[in-house]
């Protein structure tokens, strides 16, 4: 009973803490613009059971895709059980959800198998991490705070596993005729543990395995493991576009179409539309739309799409992980600000110039390789977009050879130099 009670106030205040630090998340990816990616549910469906769950794009690298989707997989199986133990520790039950007969029996026993599948994957993680000189780990965005973050996540998923295998073992001693479940491995183990006190075993267990998980929940906001929160909404409302359309800015479209077509009034202006002061591209994380600001809470670093990018290999400033990095950390500061002196407040920063040069936003080649590579249909390109929109029509801040592009667009209809009457002259020749 004392027990219960502990658990319950212990369970109240983590997941309080989890759910501020959730909601606050969420207001500041509401600061966004707004976004429709609400269309085609069951194509989107389809994407995050691939993408997502299937976890398909990473096999791209076999080795490590195998073994980030194991240590995923794992938790997906593992949650049930974690959702069983807070049942169970708030109500003082012993494994409830054995009333659930063989599907108790399948999950148990994929959990006990996926425990250890889970250890050796994270052992071969921070060996890779600790003694491997991996290129894409390191770049000047990645800060030592990155790769100790990366360390404190995999030694607590490998006390996670432990503990989970030490208290099924203690489990099996208490009741060995008549456990609920299947535990394969556990069972096997059995033997090495039969002379040990099994109920302090199980105790000591319990209470670390449930502690490990409301730490590591509470630190997910906190770090580049929020993806494992993120993903699953981020891949649904991805862009299903082929990758190399752009999306135009509706009233640029308009004024193109009566450049092109002058004499056509069906993008006529109404005499009586109040014209509306538009602003174009975006200066500060305010001006992208919210699923450009999910990506960047979504981001986990990896590396794999600046890995990719031609920019980058040729040694150019630009790398699109560092976009989104960069991203995250000034919608992060932008919320410090809302918290700290209200909405309205203006710290005169802002995401271009502040966190992101020209010069990276200008060696972008818009090849989209980086989307491409994205294990989580991150699109680092349309921030670049959005930026370079905003320096081009807002500031007039184009490199010279655009200007020159740009005013034989609007002079000649097209990006060479010659008058649209000359066009054909190559056939008089
Ligand atoms: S679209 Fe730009 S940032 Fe992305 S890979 Fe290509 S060059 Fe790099
Ligand atoms: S944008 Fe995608 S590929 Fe690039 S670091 Fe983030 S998660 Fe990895």
């Amino acid at each position: 009973m004392q027990g219960s009670i502990l658990f319950s106030c212990i369970l109240f205040f983590a997941l309080s803490l989890f759910s501020v630090n959730l909601w606050k998340i969420v207001r500041n990816i509401r600061l966004g613009k707004s976004k429709n990616r609400f269309d085609q549910p069951l194509k989107r469906t389809i994407i995050l059971l691939k993408v997502a769950f299937g976890q398909t794009k990473l096999f791209h690298r076999p080795v490590s895709g195998i073994l980030h989707a194991l240590v995923y997989w794992g938790f997906l199986v593992i949650t049930i059980g974690t959702l069983e133990m807070m049942v169970d520790g708030v109500f003082g039950f012993e494994r409830l959800f054995g009333a659930l007969g063989s599907f108790y029996n399948l999950v148990t026993a994929s959990g006990d198998i996926m425990a250890v599948l889970v250890l050796v994957s994270s052992f071969i993680f921070m060996f890779r991490r600790l003694f491997l000189k991996i290129k894409r780990f390191s770049g000047k965005e990645m800060k030592k705070s990155s790769s100790i973050d990366a360390i404190v996540a995999l030694v607590i998923i490998v006390f996670l596993m432990i503990s989970l295998l030490t208290m099924n073992i203690g489990y099996i001693g208490l009741h060995p005729e008549n456990y609920f479940g299947s535990f394969p491995v556990s069972n096997l183990l059995f033997p090495y543990f039969s002379t040990w006190d099994l109920y302090l075993l199980h105790t000591i267990s319990w209470w670390t395995h449930i502690m490990l998980v409301l730490i590591f929940l509470n630190e997910l906001p906190y770090s580049k493991h929020f993806h494992v929160v993120m993903s699953i909404p981020n891949v649904y409302f991805s862009n299903i576009e082929s990758l190399g359309k752009m999306e135009n800015m509706p009233s640029v479209t308009k004024e193109v179409k009566l450049m092109m077509n002058p004499n056509t009034d069906q993008y006529a202006i109404p005499a009586t539309d109040t014209p509306t002061l538009e602003s174009f591209g975006a200066k500060d994380v305010t001006d992208l739309n919210w699923v450009q600001l999910m990506n960047a809470y979504s981001c986990t670093e990896c590396g794999r799409c600046t890995s990719e990018c031609p920019a980058n290999q040729t040694g150019r400033l630009l790398s699109p992980r560092k976009i989104m990095m960069d991203t995250r950390q000034r919608l992060k500061e932008v919320g410090k600000n809302i918290d700290k002196y209200g909405k309205g407040y203006s710290d005169n920063k802002s995401l271009l110039n502040d966190y992101i040069s020209k010069e990276e936003l200008w060696a972008c080649t818009t090849c989209n390789a980086c989307t491409q590579a994205c294990p989580l249909n991150i699109d680092p390109l349309s921030i670049i977009v959005d930026l370079r929109r905003y320096l081009v029509m807002e500031e007039s801040a184009a490199p010279k050879e655009l200007n020159m592009m740009f005013t034989n667009v609007e002079n000649n209809g097209a990006p060479w130099q010659f008058p649209a009457a000359d066009r054909l002259k190559w056939k008089d020749e």
